[in-house]
């Protein structure tokens, strides 16, 4: 995890990112920056589904779309969306320890049993869905996923301002995913 950059001053925060909406969402978050009103929403933020995350930021600051394991890939016109018509100019991916999309094979009886115990389906259909569906969610590992998704969006959307970040549940503390890290992809 030696790619995690802390950000707890302000001096921290890349100056790429200092005045934008990427910028005051650390500030926000790791922080305590005071919640500025906000009438539109300023940023677009690709988070995860996952339970154990809650994000410090003012009403109507931002479009969020939650994915398993922050995946935009199936999600691309609420991307396009929120630039064109929500006037977004900045996307902040976030990533974060422990997530469930990392390994899915791991829970892969879990994940049959349960569906056909707790929701009623059959063994076979619980099977064939998971593994139809694996192989798009599975995300590999956190960091890299998020780096690869960063890349993509940047390629995909030229002129849009987007930043790696990972949340780290162990302390709900915002990191920046350092691009030029050795070992970095
Ligand atoms: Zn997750």
């Amino acid at each position: 995890m030696n790619r995690l950059m802390p950000i707890v001053s302000r001096e921290q925060i890349p100056t790429e990112y200092l005045e934008t909406p990427i910028g005051r969402l650390l500030e926000y978050h790791n922080l305590e920056r005071d919640l500025d009103p906000c009438m539109n929403a300023e940023l677009l933020i690709g988070m995860c589904m996952d339970n154990r995350k809650h994000l410090h930021i003012p009403d109507n600051f931002a479009f969020i779309i939650r994915t398993g394991g922050g995946n935009l890939r199936y999600s691309e016109f609420k991307v396009s969306y929120s630039i064109a018509v929500g006037g977004v100019r900045c996307i902040a991916l976030i990533g974060h320890t422990q997530c469930g999309m990392v390994n899915l094979i791991a829970r892969k009886d879990q994940f049959v049993q349960g569906l056909v115990t707790a929701a009623g389906w059959q063994q076979q259909s619980a099977e064939e869905h998971f593994f139809h569906y694996a192989p798009m969610f599975e995300i590999g590992n956190e960091v890299d996923f998020v780096m690869s998704e960063v890349k993509r969006l940047r390629l995909r959307y030229p002129k849009i301002v987007i930043a790696p970040l990972l949340y780290r549940v162990e302390d709900n503390r915002l990191y920046l995913i350092q691009e030029n890290a050795p070992g970095a992809r």
